[in-house]
């Protein structure tokens, strides 16, 4: 895909009175929609689906999906049709939220399912029947994570950084991102993941996909689940973004740094520890309204 794009990607110290050395790849800064993890997770997708000569693209998503937004995008910079499949039907008549309109404008055609019927997209059955619906369609699971994901994002990490970091924290979804970054890490480094979702289940997904024993997971950042917040997570953001001029979103990567600041206080790490920050990106969904957890 375009990896002279991707070369240029930069890395951001962060100066604290802390005995830790904070770094921030910054993943947000490939592209403003095809961003961040988004942009690993497709790269050999579309490589394959352009060698296997599909004409259109077919990916499921929620309303206000990163991937969603980065697929639409992706298939129209390389000359596919595309198809999504969005979870609620309800969304079908009323104004589409910013990623939608994306999706949209870069010429996605959006079906809208049930709750119910969204669920069966794991469904190996339903997937075959999905692709004898569409022939031509080259299918990507939800969150885009799948074989081909995992090799991309085994490139976020290069041979340089298995010798200058000790701990690298990422924000886990659907758990495909920690998987490559894991395969691709150094033994004697740590993998630290932050849920953006509650639930032990995410450890037995990325198990399935690498062997290896470097890594943690934790929920404890999740402020209640999948795109819930906190007052505090959010006045946290805030500050983050006014200190460091980084700006972060709600749903991951504000909740994987909220994490990594209250492990330093503390003092989790041990002194001198040097952890890189992946910024996954997800920035196409920070426009958007915020709910706030109320208990
Ligand atoms: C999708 C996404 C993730 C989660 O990636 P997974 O591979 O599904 O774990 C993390 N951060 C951002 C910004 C994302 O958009």
């Amino acid at each position: 895909m375009f990896d002279p794009i991707a070369q240029t990607i930069s890395d951001q110290h962060l100066n604290l009175d802390y005995s830790v050395q904070l770094t921030v790849r910054r993943l947000d800064q490939i592209h403003p929609n095809i961003s961040g993890n988004k942009f690993f997770k497709l790269k050999y997708n579309f490589i394959e689906a352009q060698r296997l000569g599909f004409k259109k693209i077919l990916t499921f998503g929620g309303a206000y999906s990163n991937h969603i937004a980065a697929t639409a995008y992706a298939a129209q910079f390389f000359g596919f049709e595309s198809m999504g499949i969005i979870r609620g039907e309800e969304l079908a008549n009323k104004t589409y939220n910013p990623t939608l309109k994306l999706a949209q404008q870069m010429g996605m055609d959006l079906k809208f399912v049930s709750r119910e019927n969204y669920k069966l997209k794991q469904d190996p059955e339903f997937n075959q029947q999905l692709q004898v619906e569409y022939p031509d369609s080259y299918i990507i699971p939800e969150g885009g994570t799948n074989g081909l994901a995992i090799q991309g994002c085994q490139e976020i990490l290069n041979p340089h950084d298995y010798t200058q970091y000790d701990v690298i924290c990422c924000a886990v979804g659907t758990g495909g991102t920690i998987a490559g970054i894991i395969e691709s890490s150094a033994p004697k480094q740590h993998i630290l993941g932050f849920s953006a979702l509650k639930g032990d289940f995410l450890k037995q997904d990325i198990q399935q996909w690498t062997q290896r024993t470097n890594w943690s997971l934790t929920d404890a950042y999740c402020c209640g689940g999948y795109a819930k917040t906190t007052p505090e997570l959010l006045c946290f953001i805030e500050n983050i973004e006014q200190q460091f001029q980084l700006p972060l979103e709600h749903i991951y990567t504000g909740k994987m740094f909220y994490g990594v600041f209250d492990l330093i206080s503390k003092h989790y790490f041990a002194e001198n520890t040097r952890i890189l920050l992946i910024h996954s990106g997800g920035l196409q969904g920070r426009l958007q309204k915020i709910s706030i957890n109320q208990k």
